[in-house]
């Protein structure tokens, strides 16, 4: 397997992890866009939200983004969740992961 977010799940690539459980990791990421920038990916390997299904763990998924969130101290402030879908969409690495950003004012539309 390939796949460099796998490699950051099972620790066989370095990465400053936030937060783990037994199906999620949450790390930071390697070029930031917000003062707050995590990851939060589950721990089996899924390319993308179009490949996910009942048993991904989509609702663990995203209740850790928001805990995440907590420990971060950006709930209060406010914060965006994002999920890059495919390469239009701006995927660029296909491991399922969502976006914690915060720390910063967010703009609408999105770029
Ligand atoms: P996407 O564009 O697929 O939604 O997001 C992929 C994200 O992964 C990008 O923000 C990129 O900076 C981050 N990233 C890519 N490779 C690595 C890596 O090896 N380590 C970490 N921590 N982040 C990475
Ligand atoms: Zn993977």
């Amino acid at each position: 397997m390939s796949c460099i977010f796998c490699k950051i799940a099972s620790k066989e690539v370095p990465s400053d992890i936030v937060y783990e459980t037994d199906t999620v990791v949450a790390f930071r990421d390697l070029n930031p866009q917000a003062p707050v920038h995590i990851l939060v990916i589950p721990r089996k390997h899924v390319s993308g939200i179009h490949e996910a299904d009942g048993g991904t763990g989509l609702e663990e998924l995203m209740l850790s983004a928001a805990e995440v969130a907590r420990r971060e101290e950006i709930e209060d402030a406010g914060y965006r969740l994002v999920i890059n879908c495919g390469r239009q969409g701006g995927q660029t690495v296909d491991h399922l992961h969502v976006h914690v950003l915060g720390g910063r004012a967010m703009s609408w539309p999105p770029g």
